[in-house]
């Protein structure tokens, strides 16, 4: 009798151990999806900002209308006035863009 008695803490043991398991992997997951919900956020911001970014003739980044190493403006299509793409020609009208 004191046999089976040990033998069935035992299971339960074993059966608590499994669920704490369990629970610790429920628990990683959702600190995972968390994690990747924020990284997904960051790069989205990360791609808007690039989107927004242009070089200065100054050899500045900028994010903003104005360089804020020498306070150019931002260029803009002479046609349009859209933001460069950083190609030769203006990505909504198509007129050739200068330096
Ligand atoms: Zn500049
Ligand atoms: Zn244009």
């Amino acid at each position: 009798m004191k046999n089976l008695l040990n033998k069935l803490s035992e299971a339960n043991r074993a059966l608590n151990t499994v669920n704490n398991t369990a629970y610790n992997v429920r628990r990683t997951k959702s600190n995972v999806d968390h994690i990747n919900s924020s990284n997904q956020r960051k790069q989205q911001e990360k791609a808007a900002q690039r989107s927004l970014e242009w070089k200065c003739a100054c050899g500045k980044k900028c994010t903003t209308k104005f360089c804020d190493g020498c306070g150019a403006a931002k260029p803009a299509c002479p046609n349009c006035g859209a933001a460069p793409t950083g190609s030769k020609f203006c990505g909504e009208c198509g007129t050739p863009m200068g330096e």
